[in-house]
């Protein structure tokens, strides 16, 4: 299994009081206990580690780089006047994709002046993970019917619309991925009735149904969500009664399919 979308960061960052919260020590125990093999790690936000985005990226880096069982993903504001150099740079050592919360970066998806950081991720070939579902700020900067327009002037660029939205805008992430074959949808946090992006199972059915398994892909959330939440979600998955191979689809392997491996064997020297 390819567990993705794990947040790590240094110690104490996430949680004063228990350090080893958000580490990947932290997260390579809960991988073990839960028989997790692989999983996609996203760069630090700067606010977390504030010596910018350059220092984020390179401290992911170094953190994996010998280390076969993890994925980085770049985080870069994407109007960063560094964000193609980063894009390009991490991609070269490695990296397989891209973590975009335009929330957090307060940006707007449809901001003309990304279009550049969009080309350059479609012509690297890495996919971008994109939150979508209410997180403060203008959320109509950040409604998921936005990324429509970006899958089609970029069709070989791969989008994963993570947390679908949540209840809110779950229709919205559905159209855009039955619209976009290059479009995948993200289950992360959706799973559990208490969760921020909590969608009920009958839709879920319905996302099954039309969209299908092979573009459907499971999410941590780590560490927003630890070991029980993260043991209960794949619970939940495993409880529809899949197939296999849907199964090990939705729990890592159509993520797989997404990555531009052959830079990360580089990472190896190979
Ligand atoms: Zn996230």
């Amino acid at each position: 299994m390819l567990l993705n979308h794990c947040h790590v960061m240094p110690e104490g960052v996430f949680n004063k009081n228990r350090p080893e919260e958000g580490t990947l020590q932290h997260l390579n125990k809960i991988m073990e206990e839960l028989g997790i093999e692989e999983a996609v790690l996203f760069a630090p936000f700067t606010y977390q580690i504030p010596e910018g985005s350059y220092r984020c990226n390179q401290w992911l880096w170094e953190l994996i780089r010998k280390k076969r069982q993890f994925y980085g993903f770049v985080t870069v504001h994407p109007l960063d006047p560094d964000a193609l150099n980063i894009l390009n740079e991490f991609a070269n050592k490695g990296f397989v994709g891209v973590k975009f919360h335009p929330a957090i970066f307060r940006v707007c998806l449809d901001d003309s002046a990304i279009e550049p950081f969009y080309a350059e991720a479609e012509k690297l070939n890495l996919p971008i993970l994109f939150h979508v579902g209410i997180h403060g700020w203008q959320v109509n900067c950040y409604a998921p019917i936005l990324l429509d327009k970006i899958a089609q002037n970029h069709p070989r660029l791969k989008i994963i619309v993570e947390h679908m939205g949540g209840y809110e805008f779950f229709h919205q992430a559905l159209a855009v991925v039955r619209n976009n074959p290059n479009c995948y949808a993200g289950i992360s946090t959706v799973l559990q009735e208490d969760y921020s992006w909590y969608i009920p199972q009958s839709e879920l059915m319905y996302l099954l149904r039309t969209v299908g398994p092979e573009r459907i892909i499971y999410g941590a959330d780590f560490p927003y969500n630890g070991l029980l939440r993260i043991k209960r979600d794949i619970e939940i998955i495993r409880s529809w009664n899949l197939s296999q191979e849907d199964e090990e689809n939705i729990l890592g392997k159509n993520l797989k399919r997404l990555l531009p491996l052959k830079s990360h064997s580089k990472k190896n020297g190979k």
